[in-house]
């Protein structure tokens, strides 16, 4: 094992993790030429937010010290494993701009070097096969301060251990009969060393190996021995794989391995109102209770990307956590801070009326419409501008109406003049109603002289609505999307609780009855715009044509913090 950096050394450049400050005490001792890191996800599922601070430091790293970052995947478990996954990944990757380049790996490429350094530790009398069931194995393990048992087959002759795993691995027996175990230690203080299982007998079918092998190592086995073959010296994980690292170097100090990776753990991204654990987005997955791993409420980077978040967000929101020991959990608020933050200078502003109410402005000619010109990002000249049509019926949103408004109030009700967005100042004149009593129409007037939205005679008024003009609208569906679960902590469940009881019922609204602007009939898929005064919103690969249907990104500010206040 190469030697522990020297705590002067670690801390050379001030503000830097302590795995960086590793790597630059590696680098200037001599100890490592070039820094090679990988990211090793398993294709079991698709990558969520917290995967993505694994991939941005293994590649970042890598980049910094002039380096290189392999991609592997860590496909030793055939059962749960699929090729979808592993484009889904590959995708993922690409798509937040990390190039693995030619270093593209699987663990199953080494198992034939694996299964030849299972017979060397057995042959050096480090491994023997186990006739215990996996159950009886779990019951000898022994506690945190109780010691395990030795197997009654610890002591099988290397000639005898050699003969049953090569029948394991050409088949004789059926899944779970026997396993392959390191011989360590069974009072170990580390359960992981107390004779940890090293292979297991699956009959099942490989994406890549396919039926070649009914015999598979597992994690510990697999994962330092292919970051040896890959000459990774620096092996990053998650704080959960601590315990396993007296394993990970037990097994490169008793093979002939042709390099000496140190792992290193890093605590893991927790994120409040989120679930972070494969195996509970799949069973949310499983479930139906979203649509899919790319719902656009998940937390995985296919949803995210199908949400509208940019990868920049993404990036910007990791690059800000602190890679440490401690673990933590991140509000929420900080990825929607940089999802609004990486919007903000970029998404063109457009207007859309999420819940029409119709307008007659009864003074300006029936049949006639013009164009009025629109800024496209009002702290942006160089955004250019576009023309809006403007027209006799328009719609504004329902609640930027009141028929008895309080004080403060200031948008439209009977008798107050406001200003349309780029066009004119309008006055409510009438308020029509249906039999129910509900509001469905209003009738104003429009003052002529006030065109882009200006009145000559330099009087004020106090709003400024969105609008459409509805003969040019284009009809959409909106998804409105809120947090997938109301509880800041919903894995952590009180007994007799589900933690499925914190999703938030309301985490989806659709709204059918949209009305856009034309120009948004042309918008493209996953491109994030702003709706002005709503938020930001893409258009979904749901839409068909001339149906357009919008994810909301996000709202323009936070309405969480609102409600809180008032709660
Ligand atoms: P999960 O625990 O969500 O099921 P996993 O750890 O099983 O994920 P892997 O595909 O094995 O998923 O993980 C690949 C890499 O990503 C590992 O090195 C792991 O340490 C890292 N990783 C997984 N989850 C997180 C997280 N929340 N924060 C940081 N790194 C993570
Ligand atoms: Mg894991």
């Amino acid at each position: 094992m190469s030697d522990i950096p020297a705590p002067e050394k670690a801390n050379e450049t001030a503000g830097e993790d302590f795995i960086r400050a590793a790597i630059r005490a590696d680098l200037a001792a001599g100890r490592v030429a070039r820094v090679v890191t990988r990211f090793p996800p398993e294709p079991n599922g698709y990558l969520h937010i917290g995967h993505a601070k694994a991939i941005a430091l293994n590649f970042s790293v890598a980049a910094e010290f002039g380096g290189r970052c392999h991609l592997r995947f860590d496909d030793t478990n055939p059962a749960k494993e699929e090729q979808e996954y592993i484009d889904g990944i590959k995708a993922d990757l690409t798509w937040l701009g990390f190039d693995w380049g030619t270093h593209l790996y699987h663990t199953s490429d080494y198992f034939e070097q694996l299964y030849s350094w299972a017979v060397h530790l057995i042959e050096a009398g480090d491994a023997y096969v186990d006739d215990l069931s996996a159950e009886e194995i779990r019951a000898r393990r022994g506690t945190l301060t109780a010691p395990g048992t030795d197997s009654p087959f610890r002591d099988r002759t290397a000639a005898e251990n050699l003969d049953l795993f090569s029948r394991m691995r050409a088949g004789e027996f059926e899944n779970g009969a026997r396993v392959l175990r390191a011989k360590i230690d069974m009072t170990s203080g580390n359960i992981n060393l107390r004779d940890p299982v090293l292979y297991r007998i699956l009959h099942a079918h490989h994406p890549r190996t396919e039926d070649k092998w009914c015999l598979y190592p597992n994690y510990d086995f697999a994962h330092g021995q292919s970051d040896a073959i890959e000459a990774v010296t620096h092996s990053l994980c998650s704080l959960e794989f601590e315990a396993h690292r007296p394993l990970y170097d037990w097994l490169l100090e008793h093979l002939p391995v042709p390099a000496n990776p140190r792992q290193y753990e890093f605590s893991r991204l927790n994120i409040t109102y989120t679930v972070l654990s494969k195996r509970l987005l799949r069973e949310l997955v499983d479930g139906g209770h979203v649509a899919g791993w790319d719902d656009p409420r998940m937390p995985t980077l296919v949803g995210l990307r199908r949400r509208g978040v940019p990868a920049a967000a993404i990036l910007e929101f990791i690059a800000r956590l602190s890679v440490g020991k401690t673990e933590g959990v991140v509000e929420v608020e900080a990825l929607e801070h940089a999802t609004r933050d990486a919007l903000n200078p970029t998404a063109p502003r457009l207007m859309g009326v999420l819940r029409p109410l119709k307008i007659v402005i009864e003074n300006y000619p029936e049949g006639e419409s013009e164009l009025l010109d629109a800024a496209n990002h009002p702290q942006d000249e160089a955004a250019g501008s576009r023309q809006v049509p403007f027209g006799r019926e328009l719609y504004v949103e329902q609640d930027d109406f009141m028929e008895d408004p309080p004080r403060k109030f200031f948008r439209l009700s009977p008798g107050r003049e406001v200003r349309l967005r780029y066009a004119y100042f309008v006055t409510c004149t009438e308020v029509i109603k249906n039999e129910q009593g509900e509001v469905i129409e209003l009738r104003c007037t429009y003052d002529p002289a006030t065109k882009g939205g200006n009145a000559p005679d330099g009087r004020k008024v106090k709003a400024t609505l969105h609008w459409v003009s509805a003969a040019h609208a284009v009809d959409a569906e909106l998804r409105l999307y809120d947090r997938l679960f109301d509880q800041p902590n919903p894995a952590k469940v009180e007994e007799g609780q589900n933690w499925l009881d914190s999703l938030n019922a309301a985490s989806l609204e659709t709204l059918t009855g949209a009305k856009l602007e034309p120009s948004l009939a042309d918008a493209a898929p996953g491109v994030p715009v702003q709706f002005e005064r709503q938020g930001y919103f893409c258009v979904d690969p749901d839409s068909a044509a001339g149906k357009p249907v919008f994810n909301r990104i996000i709202s323009l500010r936070d309405s969480w913090a609102k409600a809180a206040k008032k709660g």
